[in-house]
């Protein structure tokens, strides 16, 4: 078994899924990264459904497993769209009332760090600058290739609860909506006004959520993972900035152990959640 699964492997993942399966599945890049990688998104399903629901990961570096583990449920999805039903529904049905827009891989930069250290990065500046901020321990590196942790970059409760300098895990940046990666996922968010946003992250077999919702009893009983309530403070990240616009939303951690984790733990997460979309489709069918 490979060791990782990269930024290349993801584009390769994606080349072959929009030839493949052109009439249910559209890959599109959102913006470009400090170092010059896009930001890919899929459409999956109707992209005139009247439900939509986003679901992100790797917005840390070194949480990538995450983004293989949607590529490998989108696979699944793509091959069984025609034929399978989940739960007597035709996949076909559930995907033509709610559409999907996963995002992968939202921070490439960091991704690249965590698999290759700082000669995963092109820019000679951006190199010195992680260099500075994480010496060798770039594998456990978090943030984006200007040592910006995303998660903290939002506009709601922006500075409070965050590290003060560069690099170090939990530094918001200097001003809300200061990093690429994070304007590119408001921007698509503000634009097709989903009803619900999924995160994912490591590890812990753990959900996050603010406000209890069908959304989150649904990932719960899927995944088997801990519910765990956040209290009333916000710090800046993406589901403070979700509750304040009265999106549902909710935190998934992943896998066991410290992130990066080994490929190992693939399989059994992905058996965990290879039928969350359906499951959260078939919520619109169920009253
Ligand atoms: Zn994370």
């Amino acid at each position: 078994m490979r060791r990782i699964y990269s930024y290349g492997d993801m584009r390769r993942d994606l080349q072959k899924l929009s030839k493949r399966y052109q009439g249910f599945l559209k890959v599109f890049w959102l913006a470009k990264t400090a170092d010059g990688n896009r930001i890919y998104g899929i459409r999956l399903g109707n992209p005139s459904a009247s439900e939509n629901v986003v679901v992100q990961a790797s917005m840390h570096g070194r949480e990538w497993l995450n983004t293989e583990l949607l590529i490998c449920m989108v696979k699944r999805y793509c091959r069984r769209y025609q034929k399978a039903q989940y739960h007597g529904m035709r996949y076909q049905e559930l995907f033509d009332q709610v559409c999907f827009w996963v995002l992968p891989m939202v921070n490439p930069d960091g991704v690249a760090v965590s698999q290759y250290g700082v000669k995963g990065l092109c820019s000679v500046r951006l190199q010195k600058l992680v260099k500075g901020l994480a010496g060798k321990d770039t594998k456990f590196w978090k943030a984006n290739a200007r040592g910006v942790d995303l998660n903290r970059n939002y506009s709601t409760g922006f500075g409070k609860a965050t590290a003060k300098s560069r690099g170090s895990a939990l530094y918001a940046g200097t001003t809300p909506f200061s990093e690429r990666e994070t304007r590119a996922l408001v921007k698509l968010i503000l634009k097709i006004k989903p009803q619900m946003v999924v995160n994912y992250h490591e590890t812990g077999h753990l959900i996050y959520y603010k406000e209890d919702s069908r959304l989150v009893q649904t990932v719960h009983t899927l995944t088997g993972y801990r519910l765990f309530k956040e209290g009333e403070e916000c710090n800046g990240n993406l589901g403070d900035w979700l509750t304040e616009r009265g999106i549902d939303w909710c935190t998934i951690e992943t896998c066991t152990g410290e992130a990066p984790v080994s490929r190992k733990q693939l399989y059994a997460e992905w058996k965990r959640h290879r039928n969350l979309f359906l499951a959260i489709a078939e919520l619109w069918f169920i009253s």
